[in-house]
């Protein structure tokens, strides 16, 4: 039996791959990954380790994540080093812990690789800090996937603190629901917000208004796209450096 490497492939610079992740790729007999998983890395692989394409994006899934899990499974059955690729960090709303469950239950052994996360990456490479002395101490990751008036919101918007920054992942087709949300909970309207596409590569693209006009400057940005809400945001004008 073999062994699964739950691997983050960070936020889409190639570069920014750990040495640890690069590693276990380079062993790898089959590499199982995901769209968000720049396809750069695997490149990096041996003379005859297979792929597995399962096509996440967002919550579009190629495949459901119960075939996903015993996909990986029936790998490491048959290949010694098995890596299930995914993009930024596995274990940030990236189902690695259920992956990790599924196998664990099947005593797989498996190892968390951890990767850079897009939540704090793409944002920098935006010239957005996610935390700065003097403007925020604190900073969440929101999954921006729920929409934002189901009835039973598991999102504490209540709680949101009047400085923190928030970070929205899989958030840009409910933009507009999670601004008058936002401004609902008394938000300024003209408070600042970005939304950061195709983060770290070439093609990154941010683009920065208010609460109240966001959605009409951002809404046909590409995907994958983040939102970023905060004071921060005024930092990208002194701040960005990798789109220029
Ligand atoms: N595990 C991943 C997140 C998975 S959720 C991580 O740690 O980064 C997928 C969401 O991440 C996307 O909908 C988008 O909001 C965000 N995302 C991932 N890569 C991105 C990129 N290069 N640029 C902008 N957003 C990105």
């Amino acid at each position: 039996m073999g062994k699964v490497y739950l691997t983050g492939a960070g936020p889409g610079d190639i570069e920014l791959l750990t040495i640890k992740a690069l590693k276990a790729i380079q062993k790898a007999d089959v590499i199982i990954y995901d769209r968000l998983a720049n396809p750069e890395i695997l490149k990096e692989c041996k003379d005859g380790c297979e792929f597995m394409y399962v096509g996440k994006a967002d919550s579009h899934h190629t495949l459901p994540q119960d075939e996903i899990n015993e996909l990986i499974y029936k790998c490491a059955l048959k290949y010694e080093h098995v890596v299930r690729l995914k993009g930024g960090d596995p274990l940030v709303f990236g189902r690695g812990g259920e992956e990790a469950l599924y196998l664990k239950q099947r005593d797989i052994k498996f190892e968390f690789i951890p990767g850079i996360t897009s939540a704090i990456a793409v944002p920098e490479y935006a010239g957005i800090p996610v935390t700065h002395r003097g403007i925020t101490v604190s900073f969440r990751v929101v999954t921006g996937h729920e929409a934002p008036y189901k009835e039973r919101s598991q999102i504490p918007w209540q709680n949101f603190k009047s400085d923190d920054t928030i970070v929205f992942l899989m958030g840009l087709h409910n933009l507009d629901k999670i601004t008058q949300k936002l401004i609902e909970i008394g938000k300024p309207k003209d408070f600042p917000i970005a939304v950061i596409s195709k983060g770290t590569t070439k093609d990154e693209k941010t683009v920065i208004g208010t609460l109240e006009n966001i959605y009409q400057k951002a809404k046909d940005l590409p995907t994958p796209a983040l939102i970023v809400v905060g004071e921060v945001v005024k930092l990208h004008k002194d701040l960005s450096w990798w789109e220029s």
